[in-house]
């Protein structure tokens, strides 16, 4: 018999909303990862039921109801350049900040802080993705900073502050602060060569004058910001406080917020820098290399939140079947929706799982060799693949809640929207995978790295050996640049299906190989061959909620 599920308006057949719940703890993907890298996970459980928790949930729809108000100036006419944000905003930031999501494992003993602040980056996320910029530019900005160690002195303590104090002061009287970056100008974003800023020395002590525009700047209530601008010695990087050490305001003057498709509780300013002052971090003419070691953190960030933003879609999918009947059964239990439900699942296990991976390699790689390659190839490769997957699996997702899902109380409009932009920042796609192509041939030591890490599912599963067989004879050519995409999809999936086969339960690893590696797939979600484990996989990802359990 099927039983029509009441929630708690005593509404037929509408499942209840997924609120109190783990996020951690119901999220096995991530929890059994946790435990390979980790083993103890920390305060990752009380994070997950603080994040699935209502009044944590509706902290995520106010600080996207109430969207950010730029400020420019006071009542007298006064530049003040401030963004007003509704108080949920402060709330989330504020939790994790005090977690330490942000730049607190730089200053960290512990062993895997940088995967465990990963994990933390992802339970979070799902609550609101919009935080995630901040925290992570701010997370970033740190080994940046530390080419200047005199800077570094100076601002590494406050940006690893577990303490949020959004006033705005010199740094000498904060606790605790946020960094943003500004390189993309009206002309270039990927090609940020072209930067017209200009930056004229002013005294000794590496202080400068920075005039110009930039066309995209996050953030913008930070107190620092990375920003690239030319020097008479070539593009170079500047550290830009908002508030100077004499206490005035820098001349760093926010035009206006942009209004984006999604992302919306955070703010995304156009900025003109007039005549301001910045300090050069790193050598005059060596900018780019410089920011990069930012860049290569924000990317594993776009990751994390991608794998974070499918997570969340799948188990509100998930949830959703679980709940909700039509045609007289549960649409868990229809074998067309099993389908689709665990061919989702499948591909957010793989993200969540590279994602770990890469984690994990940005805790190892100043020691180990092989992890520091596999970060430099990994991150370029996932943030690639992971993002581009984002946007498909959330459309899909979102429509398995049918017309509910298309309803913005849902939370599947918010996830829909944001998802691409973790393909577009921090290098857009087609500038990662050109960087796998340049990480090939100017470290080839990267290419004997990566098969070295598929290697270690050898054995596991013949279409993985298969894949990865094929793969080395295509890389042995030195690929060309209009196959950059193809070449970097396969390597992705490489790594990802290693992952899956060395770790995950033998259905995933099993769906995964026969559609992604095995070549027995269509074009959409819910194409996995016959034979798939689909109930096993979909009761893997599906979350149990304290309100809703038996
Ligand atoms: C919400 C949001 C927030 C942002 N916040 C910040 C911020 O805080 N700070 C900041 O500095 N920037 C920020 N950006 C800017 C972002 O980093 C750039 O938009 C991005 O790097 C792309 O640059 P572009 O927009 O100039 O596009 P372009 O560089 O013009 O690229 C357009 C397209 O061409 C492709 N392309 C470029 N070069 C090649 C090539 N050689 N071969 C093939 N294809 C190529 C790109 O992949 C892209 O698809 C933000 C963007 C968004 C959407």
């Amino acid at each position: 018999m099927v039983s029509i599920v009441h929630d708690r308006s005593g509404s037929p057949n509408q499942p209840p909303p997924l609120q109190d719940y783990n996020l951690f703890e119901s999220d096995a993907a991530l929890r059994e990862g946790v435990g390979r890298y980790l083993g103890d996970p920390g305060r990752l459980s009380t994070l997950g039921k603080a994040a699935g928790s209502p009044g944590v949930i509706a902290w995520g729809f106010a600080a996207n109801a109430h969207a950010p108000e730029l400020r420019t100036h006071n009542r007298y006419g006064d530049r003040i350049d401030e963004v007003d944000f509704h108080p949920a905003w402060h709330d989330l930031l504020r939790v994790a900040i005090g977690f330490g999501m942000h730049a607190t494992p730089w200053a960290s003993e512990e062993p895997g802080a940088h995967l465990h602040r990963a994990a933390a980056f992802s339970v979070w996320s799902q609550v609101e993705a919009g935080v995630g910029c901040p925290l992570s530019m701010t997370y970033a900005a740190i080994p940046a900073l530390r080419t200047e160690p005199a800077l570094a002195e100076v601002w590494e303590p406050l940006l690893t502050s577990t303490v949020y104090d959004p006033n705005l002061r010199p740094a000498a009287e904060k606790r605790g602060v946020l960094c943003g970056m500004a390189m993309t100008e009206r002309q270039g974003g990927s090609d940020v060569r072209t930067n017209t800023t200009s930056a004229a020395p002013a005294g000794s002590g590496g202080e400068y004058r920075l005039t110009g525009s930039k066309w995209f700047c996050s953030a913008p209530m930070s107190d620092a910001f990375l920003v690239l601008a030319q020097a008479p010695g070539g593009l170079s990087c500047f550290l830009l406080p908002r508030v100077l050490p004499d206490g005035t305001r820098n001349a760093f003057h926010l035009q206006r917020l942009k209004d984006k498709l999604g992302n919306r509780s955070n703010a995304s300013a156009e900025v003109e820098l007039a005549v301001a002052g910045g300090w050069r971090v790193g050598e005059e003419g060596r900018g780019i290399r410089t920011i990069l070691e930012m860049v290569n953190c924000t990317r594993l960030d776009c990751v994390i939140g991608t794998a974070a933003l499918m997570r969340q879609a799948v188990a509100q999918a998930t949830h959703h079947a679980a709940h909700r009947s039509a045609f007289g059964k549960r649409l868990a239990d229809q074998p067309l929706m099993a389908g689709v439900l665990a061919d989702l699942a499948v591909e957010s296990e793989a993200a969540t799982a590279l994602m770990l991976r890469l984690a994990h390699a940005a805790d190892c790689s100043a020691h180990e060799e092989h992890e520091a390659l596999i970060r430099r190839i990994g991150t370029a490769v996932a943030k690639y693949w992971v993002c581009k997957r984002g946007p498909v699996l959330t459309a899909e997702a979102l429509e398995c809640l049918g017309g509910n899902g298309y309803v913005a109380e849902s939370v599947m409009p918010r996830l829909y929207r944001e998802a691409p932009v973790n393909s577009i920042w921090e290098g857009s796609a087609n500038v990662n995978a050109l960087d796998v192509l340049r990480a090939l041939a100017r470290t080839p030591a990267t290419r004997d790295a990566f098969f070295a890490e598929v290697a270690l599912a050898a054995g596991g599963d013949h279409r993985l050996d298969a894949h990865v067989a094929r793969l080395r004879q295509d890389l042995e050519g030195g690929p060309a640049e209009g196959q950059a995409r193809r070449l970097v999809e396969r390597m992705a999936l490489a790594l990802q299906g290693a992952l899956l086969v060395r770790h995950s339960p033998a259905a995933v690893a099993d769906a995964f190989c026969a559609s992604r590696l095995g070549g027995d797939w269509g074009h959409a979600f819910g194409t996995l061959p016959d034979g798939v484990d689909t109930a096993a996989i979909v009761a893997r990802h599906t979350p149990r909620a304290a309100t809703t359990s038996p």
